[in-house]
């Protein structure tokens, strides 16, 4: 299985080391037509408008989004996961173009500028096992995202409570409501987003969970192959 990840900025290699510490390997994508040739793409953290950028020079964006629509999976983490949302605010105007196909709305640095990043221990019940492994994870929030507002069809898999340092978000004129817990992870079929960096940590749960979701499309491909060449 060849994973891709998005190479243009930010925190790719560590997307990368992280899938080699689990056996599959990673490969950069720079370029659309090298997107033919994966099963699943990750799209890292960094600085969105900047990756936007970088993903409009390279003429990326229309072969970005008829990955996304062909049901191919796609993990957004911070950035990645703004890049995935059908609709970002808390930016400047103007705005930046995203890939969208993600039902939610995400509020850029929604917990402030870079030195209100912080940890914290998230419970998720999708991560534990079938042995009963541990559901809590420790979370890495860099300038991050987070999640206002989801559609029917996403799934929410873990929310944060808002540092007391960062009690409400009245310095956005777009977002005026007082929020004591926002999401920061969420699933639609083969669409999955993290506001935090599970590829910075040493725990490879999120890529095990993200592998498993890559594999399970796989293996309904090929039972469809099968079955429509067996008729
Ligand atoms: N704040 C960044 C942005 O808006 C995302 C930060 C990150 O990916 N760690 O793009």
């Amino acid at each position: 299985m060849t994973v891709g990840v998005l190479a243009l900025q930010g925190s790719f290699n560590e997307h990368i080391a992280a899938l080699r510490r689990l056996g599959v390997t990673g490969l950069e994508i720079r370029r659309a037509e090298q997107l033919q040739s994966i099963a699943a793409l990750i799209i890292p953290g960094g600085e969105s408008t900047t990756m936007a950028k970088l993903a409009e020079c390279h003429n990326m964006f229309p072969a970005l989004r008829k990955f996304v629509k062909m049901g191919k999976p796609v993990w957004g983490t911070c950035a990645g996961l703004i890049f995935l949302a059908n609709k970002a605010i808390g930016q400047k105007a103007g705005g930046q173009e995203l890939v969208g196909g993600l039902d939610c709305t995400v509020h850029r640095n929604f917990f402030g500028s870079q030195i209100q990043s912080f940890e914290a221990d998230l419970s998720i019940p999708h991560l534990a096992d079938k042995e009963g492994g541990p559901s809590n994870f420790r979370g890495i929030f860099i300038r991050a995202p987070a999640i206002l507002e989801v559609g029917p069809e996403v799934e929410v898999l873990a929310e944060v409570s808002v540092p007391s340092n960062k009690a409400t978000n009245s310095n956005s004129s777009e977002c005026s409501q007082e929020l004591n817990k926002v999401i920061v992870a969420v699933k639609q079929g083969n669409l999955l987003g993290t506001a935090f960096h599970p590829e910075l940590t040493a725990d490879t749960r999120w890529h095990s969970y993200f592998l498993k979701m890559v594999s399970e499309v796989g293996e309904a491909t090929s039972s469809v192959v099968t079955a429509s060449g067996d008729s």
